[in-house]
């Protein structure tokens, strides 16, 4: 008999997504441990290191507990989200798992579920096996102000396998503080506008760490919207309140 692989999960909880295009929507969090990067704004840095809090979980594992927290929440999932309950995969990085994603998103869909992958955009050769099972992915563009290296080779390749799937809903998000360049917002813009110009890219200002000063958000949004024109300027609703 094959043993199913065991990944690390930090935490699986029912909330509110609190950033991006669909803010506001009910889902089931899956927040895998572990990351391929090391981003100074992380608010996630519990995560993105394999601490003991984290459980080792098998694929049926997993599953069994999505399906019971949506069952626990069916009411609340009913009335806010009538349509397939959304799951998001988050982290850390949960392209990091590819495999285990592999064996676990069919059968999600299977059951139901719609599945929303939240990632930092740099693995796209992962990207690629799993994005027939994605709804919606939300990816980040990671700058060398926040996060010590560029990566817009890997954030191009990436959006490109993402686009290429037209029944999978994309968007972009990037966090902006104070150490954020507008060349860095233009070429956001201008990979966005070389692969389809309509995808959205939402501007994140940090509200807790390294804040950016008003004047330079009005700037990066109308550098960015001079190229591409669908651009947000949009706070991370969670961190605001507070929740997770
Ligand atoms: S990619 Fe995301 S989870 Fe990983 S270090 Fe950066 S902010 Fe944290």
């Amino acid at each position: 008999m094959i043993k199913s692989t065991k990944v690390p999960i930090y935490e699986i909880f029912f909330s509110f997504q609190g950033e991006g295009l669909y803010t506001g929507l009910a889902q089931i969090f899956v927040r895998f441990a572990g990351c391929n990067l090391k981003c100074n704004y992380c608010d996630t840095s519990y995560s993105t290191i394999i601490s003991r809090k984290a459980k080792y979980l098998t694929d049926e594992e997993l599953i069994n507990k999505i399906c019971l927290l949506y069952k626990q929440n069916k009411k609340t999932f009913l009335s806010l989200a009538p349509d397939k309950p959304s799951v998001s995969f988050t982290g850390g990085e949960p392209l990091i798992y590819v495999d285990f994603l592999k064996a676990v998103l069919p059968k999600l869909k299977e059951k139901g579920f719609s599945v929303y992958l939240e990632t930092n955009g740099t693995l796209s050769q992962n990207l690629k096996k799993v994005i027939k099972f994605c709804d919606i992915v939300s990816m980040d563009f990671k700058f060398i102000s926040e996060c010590k290296k560029s990566f817009w080779k890997e954030h191009k390749d990436f959006l490109k396998i993402a686009i290429d799937n037209v029944l999978v809903k994309v968007f972009v998000k990037c966090v902006i503080t104070n150490s954020t360049n507008v060349s860095e917002i233009k070429k956001s813009a201008s990979i966005i506008n070389t692969i389809l110009k309509e995808t959205p890219l939402i501007l994140q200002p940090s509200i807790d760490k390294n804040i950016p000063a008003i004047q330079n958000l009005y700037k990066f949004y109308t550098a960015a919207k001079k190229i591409i024109p669908n651009v947000h300027l949009m706070i991370q609703m969670h961190k605001f309140y507070k929740i997770r």
